[in-house]
């Protein structure tokens, strides 16, 4: 079959862990997807599982950006053609270690800024049919967010803006980069804010990981009585969605004509940190307590302000529902098991090989 009578789909960031999730789903419905990213390789899954076609390059070089936006023709003389779906889930990014320390901020910015402008820039000259914007939970403003049993993340308290880290002030300028060349060149766009998504095969050590990896990873690595450490007090509380609840929500999203948002893609069960730790302590069925850390004592620990984030942040799934009819549903437990699972085979398996 030509590549040309395939749904011809370019996922940017692919070698992370959305990309590849979404590419292994893309592929397994029959699309032909090639993926962009900076590594030379994902990290855990096989390139034929998750796309046809993996370039190594750097979305920050606009030569690059303009070579890797139209997909390859394959019958004799046939021109290149249009993506039917970009997926722009390339950034510069991180758990809190990383985006809330400040020590990152100049290069969030100017990464994934740069990235959002070539890449939208040639979208619009190329005439892709639909991009896909990932922007973020971090976009909201932390006046909202300071009550941990009640925050609020409705997609119009978005402005007046005020997020609390430069990554949320990039994510909201670059929504609304692509909402302009929706205004001005009708780039076809759909903009999404993700809210803490998690599962297996993505980063679950080195600091870059998200808390729900976190929390798995220090609970497998911890022996018979002793502590995981909690930044903070443990009281902030978060949402988390399961990778696949997240494709299923990305995909109908996309794959409807009438709403190009922005629109929250989470989870609405909140938790406090604390609860998200005891939950992947029971999953394991180890004797391990919970030790937070916070204050003066994690300073000299770590040498930097405890990066902890808001006090509360919970997905608002009203809009989404009402435009799609669908909510994501799958318990956090269930999440967290396969998680759990995957991260403790990893810790395992670098045990044997230290
Ligand atoms: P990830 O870090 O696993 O994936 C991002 C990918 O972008 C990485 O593979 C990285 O190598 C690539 N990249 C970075 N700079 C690049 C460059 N200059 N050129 C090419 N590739 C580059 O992150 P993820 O969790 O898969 O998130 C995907 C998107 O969703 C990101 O834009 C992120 O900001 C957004 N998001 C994610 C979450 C979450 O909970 N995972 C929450 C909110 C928003």
């Amino acid at each position: 079959m030509y590549i040309s009578d395939m749904k011809q789909i370019l996922i940017l960031g692919g070698g992370g862990f959305i990309g590849g999730h979404l590419g292994k789903r893309l592929k397994e419905e029959g699309s032909w997807v090639r993926i962009v990213d900076v590594k030379a390789q994902h990290d855990f899954w096989d390139h034929d599982k998750i796309c046809d076609e993996y370039i190594s390059g750097d979305l920050r070089d606009p030569s690059l950006v303009a070579s890797i936006m139209s997909a390859p023709g394959q019958a004799d003389g046939e021109k290149d053609s249009s993506f039917d779906e970009v997926y722009q889930l390339a950034a510069d990014m991180g758990g809190a270690g990383y985006i809330f320390t400040g020590e990152n901020d100049a290069n969030v910015m100017h990464n994934s800024a740069l990235i959002n402008l070539n890449v939208a820039h040639e979208a619009s000259l190329k005439g892709v049919k639909r991009i896909f914007y990932s922007s973020s939970a971090c976009i909201y403003p932390e006046h909202n967010q300071l009550d941990p049993d009640n925050p609020n993340c409705e997609e119009s308290s978005a402005y007046p803006a005020d997020p609390d880290s430069e990554y949320g002030w990039e994510k909201l300028f670059s929504e609304r980069l692509f909402l302009a060349f929706k205004r001005n060149y009708n780039l076809d766009v759909r903009v999404a804010r993700f809210h803490n998504i998690f599962g297996p095969m993505g980063t679950w050590t080195g600091g870059k990981e998200k808390a729900p990896a976190a929390m798995c990873r220090k609970v497998a690595e911890a022996g018979i009585s002793e502590n995981v450490e909690v930044w903070g007090d443990g009281k902030q509380t978060r949402s988390f969605l399961y990778i696949d609840d997240c494709l299923d929500a990305v995909l109908r999203f996309v794959r409807q004509d009438d709403f190009m948002g922005p629109v929250n893609i989470g989870s609405e069960e909140m938790v406090s940190i604390n609860q998200l730790a005891q939950m992947a302590i029971d999953i394991s069925g180890k004797s391990v307590g919970i030790q937070n850390l916070e204050g003066a004592a994690f300073e000299a620990k770590y040498g930097f302000k405890c990066p902890i984030g808001v006090r509360g942040r919970r997905s608002d799934n009203k809009l989404y529902a009402a435009k799609m009819g669908w909510a994501p549903s799958e318990p956090l437990r269930v999440g967290m098991q396969k998680t759990y699972e995957w991260i403790a085979q990893k810790v395992e398996a670098s045990a044997l090989h230290a």
